[in-house]
């Protein structure tokens, strides 16, 4: 663990004063060296625009770009040209909304999300059904977080054209049934959306094996930079779908009247590309599999129980889900009884404990869940058990704190 630690420079400084707690990895985990370097080094001695220029310059910065999509792919386990690079998940998202959404769907067509999607994968799909006449329909999960067979059941039927889910909440941090809602979209011929923003830094996202038809991730949250995303999308749906962004480098060849396309993936990438996120990315998928998944699940499984054990623990904290650890990856959420999330969030930041307070960009789970805001804990592969008890150690001085009496009231 110390090695790992050694290898985030950000870790080491300081927030008011106290060693820095980062608890804050759903937002965004911080990068390691061998991220920070890649990038430097592409921007020192491979910096072009790639697919412009016919010098050996241009030709290094178009083999780094097409080099990342490569390594993207095998990471998925896709084909390179099932990998478009966007800038996060939610452009990913908006591109499947827009390029097939608003394209494929029509009047009475139902589109089934979740209501803990986030909102990037919520409120395109709004956009799509107020534009095309489809009907948004919603999975609720039970009383622990989890999304039943029953519900899937009633829910997915002959009227679903997509289904557009989170792979793991970004508050309830729970793993949805994939296999049962594939198996149940494609008996009824519609589509799959996976959006894979909070799955993706703790598990294999194998694409061919989940059977998926879309999935998105951000590069930010998999210790990659900021402004990197992926949308896998199947050849044969990526085929039929026009381009999203046009412009520059998306082209087959233009005219006064009119255009035609490039194929895919390059007709969904219009514009300068950031090679150098890309790059970021790349170094990232290989700073994970040099650490393998089973020693990271083994890892923030430990740290998962020992956060869930001792919150169960403490009185007048409310976790949201079920408490086990088994299908949760990353992400706890819970509130302080009569604080608000804001003045918790705050008070652990005194003591050095960053976490997040907020809605959480899932509003209508939250009006499910019948709160305004919680607070959220996430972890990733640099956080510590020691991390883990300062956090719990803080927050049962919290209500003391609130004046609500003292430590052993609690
Ligand atoms: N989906 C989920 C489940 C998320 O947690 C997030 C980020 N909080 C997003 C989508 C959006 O990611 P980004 O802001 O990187 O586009």
């Amino acid at each position: 663990m110390k090695m790992i630690r050694d290898d985030f420079p950000i870790l080491t400084v300081t927030e008011n004063d106290k060693p820095l707690i980062y608890l804050d990895n759903a937002a965004t985990t911080s990068k390691p060296l061998q991220v920070l370097r890649a990038v430097e080094a592409y921007y020192r001695h491979d910096n072009a625009n790639p697919h412009r220029g016919v010098y050996e310059l241009a030709a290094r910065a178009t083999k780094a770009h097409e080099d990342s999509r490569t390594k993207v792919a095998e990471f998925l386990n896709a084909s390179p040209d099932e990998i478009i690079f966007t800038q996060n998940t939610t452009e990913s998202l908006n591109l499947i909304a827009y390029s097939y959404g608003m394209e494929f769907l029509g009047e009475g067509d139902e589109i089934v999300l979740s209501v803990a999607e986030h909102h990037s994968n919520l409120v395109p799909w709004q956009r799509v059904a107020k534009r095309t006449g489809a009907k948004l329909v919603y999975l609720y999960p039970d009383s622990k977080g989890h999304l039943t067979e029953e519900e899937l059941n009633q829910k997915i039927t002959s009227r679903t054209r997509l289904v557009a889910v989170g792979h793991v909440s970004n508050v309830l941090g729970i793993e949805i049934p994939v296999s049962s809602i594939v198996r149940l979209a494609h008996q009824n011929g519609a589509v799959v959306v996976l959006d894979c923003a909070q799955s993706a830094p703790h598990m294999q996202v194998d694409v061919k094996r989940l059977d998926v038809d879309f999935a998105a991730f951000s590069g930010h949250k998999l210790y990659g930079p900021m402004g990197i995303g992926v949308l896998y999308g199947r050849k044969e749906l990526l085929e039929k779908m026009p381009p999203f962004l046009t412009g520059g480098d998306m082209i087959g060849s233009v005219h006064e009247q009119n255009s035609t396309y490039a194929e895919v993936p390059r007709r969904f990438e219009a514009g300068t590309r950031n090679v150098g996120g890309e790059v970021g990315l790349a170094a990232a998928i290989d700073y994970l599999q040099s650490i393998g998944w089973e020693n990271i699940k083994a890892h923030e499984r430990e740290l998962m129980t020992r956060a869930l054990e001792g919150l169960a623990k403490i009185p007048h904290v409310t976790v949201y889900g079920d408490l086990s650890p088994d299908k949760r990856h990353g992400v706890i959420s819970f509130n302080v009884e009569d604080v608000h999330p804001h003045d918790t969030a705050t008070l652990l930041d005194a003591d050095g404990i960053t976490v997040r307070a907020g809605h959480h960009c899932a509003q209508p789970l939250m009006e499910y869940l019948k709160i305004n805001a919680c607070v959220r804990v996430s972890f990733a592969v640099y956080n510590t058990a020691e991390e883990v008890e300062a956090f719990l150690n803080s927050l049962r001085q919290v209500r003391r704190w609130m004046g609500f009496g003292s430590e052993s009231t609690l």
